[in-house]
């Protein structure tokens, strides 16, 4: 007797090769890939102040925006910059769908050059669709050849640009000039030019089908006022062929001709007639060819569009909505928040670091010395002078700090200081406080408390 066979529930993924199609969305598209591209390969070249405008400099544990230079303490600005960015993604999501899916996400972004790529070196949908039918042949590995050649080597060039944000990008072209580049800044150079490679070039609707978190929780965001892109049923249905000649209502028919360049076209290969789908990216392709086949037709454009599943429903749309202002309240305090704390910044930071070997030491004269080290870190971009004094104690002194201390543009100056009570004033503990004064600007100032040891009374 035969064994009952295991139905084996996995399906591999099909490939899709979507078909090149132009119109407005398509041009929109363009626009933003190339801009969003060229940013990325560019701004690690930009210098500021004889520096790399942007770079995070995770050793030196400095990050460096233009102007800007973020230290450890600057944390919570960082934290609330992403807390924006992510109220900002909730807030456009809510209002028109996923926008950052169809043209900004970098997965989508990069998937879009390289099926240029693609294109440009196999040629169109229905060439590309033979070529890989085809047996191997000398065209063929010529083809395939020239799109490996130019996959791989944009995606080295984007490791090493990703690498660029992260370590100064000039001298790490010297390093891969001259076989000299640390293991590390190799390995992650490698790792995010293979990534690259394997999103873009092979996993591409897979990854937001199956590996996009965003793609599986942003429907928590939608309500029928969210705009999405939508088929008009009412309108489209029943599909079907027809000539140019036929009217539509004569035969009986909508106005969807039945002649799937929406599908085509589609690069996580969906129908968008079936319905609002989590796998639609919101590209607009299918717009755009549902568009150019109503024009073909002579009849209006729309029948697949931007709408909103109340429109569909012939009902008001809103897009003044509760949860719109919600989120544009939240912002608008976060944004004041970050503007408000970023400019009364003050550039300067002050740590002291007791000496832990001795309590303190009893000079002549009857005079009590503690012992303590401070950092002084100039967060501005220009050297700049700063005096110290320290309070909390009847005749306190700093021995042998006369001069105002020297720091660098975003430097470090570690200095240990004495400093002095007469022991009358200074029994038991005291607290006192340093401060660090702008030479230049005594509205720069920064104080930091501490504590001052002196015998039992
Ligand atoms: S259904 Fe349309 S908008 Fe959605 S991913 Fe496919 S082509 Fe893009
Ligand atoms: S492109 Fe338009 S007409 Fe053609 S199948 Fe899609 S919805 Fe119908």
């Amino acid at each position: 007797m035969n064994k009952p066979q295991a139905a084996s529930m996995y399906e591999s993924a099909k490939k899709i090769y979507p078909r090149e199609i132009g119109g407005r969305f398509d041009r929109l598209s363009k626009i933003a890939t190339t801009t969003l591209l060229g940013l990325f390969y560019i701004i690690p070249w930009l210098q500021w102040d004889e520096r790399q405008a942007v770079l995070f400099d995770l050793p030196a544990r400095k990050f460096y925006l233009i102007g800007l230079t973020l230290w450890p303490q600057d944390f919570p600005y960082l934290a609330l910059l992403l807390i924006i960015a992510a109220l900002s993604l909730f807030f456009f999501t809510a209002l028109a769908g996923r926008l950052w899916c169809g043209f900004a996400c970098p997965q989508t972004v990069w998937t879009e050059a390289f099926i240029w790529m693609e294109q440009f070196t196999e040629g169109t949908r229905s060439q590309r669709m033979k070529l890989d039918k085809a047996p191997w042949s000398l065209t063929k590995f010529r083809k395939k050849a020239s799109k490996q050649f130019l996959w791989i080597t944009f995606s080295m060039w984007t490791g090493f640009t990703f690498v660029g944000y992260f370590t100064d990008i000039r001298q790490l072209g010297l390093d891969i000039l001259s076989f000299s580049v640390g293991g590390w800044t190799l390995f992650w150079g490698l790792f995010y030019g293979f990534a690259t490679y394997g999103n873009a070039g092979y996993m591409r609707e897979q990854v937001c089908k199956y590996m996009c978190p965003y793609a599986r929780f942003q429907s928590a965001m939608f309500d029928k006022d969210t705009l999405i892109i939508s088929y008009d049923e009412r309108r489209g249905e029943p599909r079907g062929g027809r000539k140019r000649s036929v009217d539509p209502k004569e035969a009986g028919l909508g106005d969807c001709i039945d002649c799937q360049l929406c599908v085509q076209v589609c690069p996580t290969g969906i129908d968008i007639r079936e319905g609002l789908q989590y796998e639609c990216i919101a590209c607009a392709a299918c717009i755009d060819a549902c568009d150019s086949i109503m024009d073909k037709m002579n009849y209006p454009r729309g029948l697949v569009r931007y709408t909103t599943e109340h429109s569909v429903q012939n009902e008001a749309t809103h897009v003044l909505r509760p949860r719109m202002f919600v989120y544009a309240t939240l912002l608008l305090i976060l944004c004041g928040a970050l503007v408000t704390s970023m400019t009364m910044r003050t550039p300067v930071i002050l740590d002291v670091i007791r000496d832990r070997n001795s309590l303190y030491r009893e000079l002549p004269d009857d005079i009590i010395e503690n012992i303590y080290t401070l950092k002084v870190i100039n967060q501005s971009n220009a050297a700049r002078d700063f005096v110290l004094s320290v309070t909390g104690l009847e005749g306190i002194s700093i021995d042998g700090v006369g001069e105002p201390l020297s720091v660098d543009g975003g430097g470090v100056l570690s200095l240990p200081v004495r400093v002095r009570a007469d022991r009358e004033n200074a029994f038991g503990i005291s607290n006192i406080e340093f401060v660090v004064t702008a030479k230049d600007d005594e509205s720069v100032f920064v104080v930091e408390d501490s504590r001052f040891l002196g015998p039992t009374p």
